[in-house]
């Protein structure tokens, strides 16, 4: 299955990501993720990805297309792939297209989780988050079984530098310009599914697996 995560940041992806991955037997690929990696360990992409996150900005799309290009390329994505975060422009979606077309290939699903604006912040600044694994936590919502550290792999939690008030409201407006043209675009192409975002974690994740069932491949 070759399927894409979409909605506001927030929206919870990344947490269902992990449970699609574990159930479908499919890599679960962040770009934010990616970029977190290479801001710790100070590579050239890291330095010039962290002056766009930092500012809620999105990473300009030919370093982020790059990444996408070989990431896909790896072994583990033959038989399918999760994206969480990309895209984010339709620029994006055009270039994800190419790509797989390029192995006579094509996208399976767009999974829309909608959550509207006003459930974003608590839900942002609350999220602790495993720089280790990328497995993400919230001190209220989904609170990690120790304190300050991660279920899976027991490393640290963490804030992420991007996850302030103000960085956040940046990140819905930014969103909103240049992400959610995505919904039509994947909606003019029949591939749009939606869930509802506002629901508890696992409630979320029944509503995917009756999606992703009934289409699996
Ligand atoms: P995204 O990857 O879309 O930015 P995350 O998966 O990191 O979002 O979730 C954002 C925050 O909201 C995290 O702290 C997470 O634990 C919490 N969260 C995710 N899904 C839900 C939900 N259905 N209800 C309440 N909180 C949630
Ligand atoms: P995320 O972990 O998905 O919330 O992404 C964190 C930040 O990384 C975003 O706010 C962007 O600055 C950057 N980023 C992640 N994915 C992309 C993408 N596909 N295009 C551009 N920027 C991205």
């Amino acid at each position: 299955m070759r399927m894409i995560l979409l909605g506001p940041p927030g929206a919870g992806k990344g947490t269902q990501a992990k449970s699609i991955s574990n159930k479908f037997s499919i890599p679960h690929i962040s770009t934010g993720d990616i970029f977190r990696k290479n801001i710790s360990e100070k590579t050239p992409l890291g330095i010039e990805a962290k002056k766009h996150i930092d500012k809620g900005h999105l990473v300009p799309d030919k370093l982020t297309i790059d990444i996408i290009k070989d990431r896909l390329n790896n072994e583990d994505c033959k038989n399918g792939f999760l994206l969480d975060g990309y895209p984010r422009t339709v620029n994006q979606g055009e270039a994800l297209k190419a790509l797989l077309e390029e192995d006579g290939n094509s996208l399976d699903i767009a999974l829309l989780i909608k959550v509207p604006r006003k459930f974003i912040l608590n839900r942002m600044t609350g999220r602790r988050v495993c720089l280790s694994c990328g497995a993400s936590y919230h001190i209220t919502f989904n609170p990690s079984k120790v304190e300050g550290k991660c279920d899976v792999c027991g490393c640290d939690l963490v804030q992420r530098a991007d996850d302030t008030e103000d960085t956040v409201n940046e990140r819905i407006d930014v969103y909103e310009a240049q992400t959610q043209p995505l919904i039509k675009y994947y909606d003019d192409k029949n591939l749009l599914s939606a869930v509802d975002g506002t629901l508890e974690i696992n409630e979320v994740f029944e509503s995917i697996c009756g999606i992703l069932e009934s289409i699996k491949k």
